[in-house]
């Protein structure tokens, strides 16, 4: 059985970019339902895996990859977002500056999160030891890749932005990237990355 893990923040933390509404509905609703869906697909079939990232590496496209996918890259949202304004120092820092700079970073997540056709995800990932920013399709996720580790992501599916922000999604982002994005949980992902310290899991282990 997985859980849905608890918000690492309050409910109104992060408004106004993600209002009390969006994320009592994206968390207790959207992500509750993946979660739900997972265990029972999983109760059905008997299965007892080790991990979540077992189970989505293992399984063929359909619901139980979609349900799987959909409830880490949900984690790992809400551990991409803080209400304290924190910028990227350290090593990270570095590879931000390797990048070509933070405006250009900046650019870059906004510009792919808006060409992103339909639902997914941006992400900034840590590949062949440099940033890079991609997106993914529906419930897609890099956990599925190998060599590819994701230091932050965005949730661009609809149900994240549209109370907030209608159909504007290029402010969402902009919004997102200035005020909410976590540089210090995409720094312990660098450094995990790095072969120092553990990387996100889900859950968190306590
Ligand atoms: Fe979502």
């Amino acid at each position: 059985m997985f859980t849905l893990p608890p918000l690492p923040y309050e409910p109104d933390a992060l408004q106004p970019v993600v209002s009390a509404e969006t994320l009592g509905f994206h968390h207790g609703k959207h992500h509750k339902a993946y979660v739900d869906t997972l265990n029972k697909l999983l109760a059905d079939e008997g299965a007892t895996p080790v991990s979540l990232e077992a189970v989505i590496k293992s399984a063929p496209a359909g619901k139980l990859f979609n349900n799987a996918a959909q409830a880490w890259n949900h984690g790992f949202f809400w551990c991409s977002m803080t209400d304290e304004a924190v910028e990227p120092k350290g090593e990270l820092k570095a590879a931000v500056d390797a990048y070509g700079g933070l405006d250009k970073l900046r650019d870059a997540f906004i510009e792919t999160g808006v060409g992103q056709f339909g639902s997914g995800w941006v992400w900034l990932v840590w590949e062949k030891d440099r940033l890079d920013i991609i997106s993914t399709h529906d419930a897609e996720t890099p956990v599925t890749r190998t060599g590819i580790t994701p230091l932050l992501v965005c949730d661009v599916w609809e149900h994240a932005y549209y109370l907030d922000h209608q159909n504007d999604r290029k402010g969402f982002l902009t919004a997102w990237f200035d005020r909410l994005a976590d540089w210090d949980f995409a720094a312990e992902q660098l450094a995990a990355a790095k072969g120092q310290g553990e990387g996100y899991r889900y859950p968190k282990p306590a």
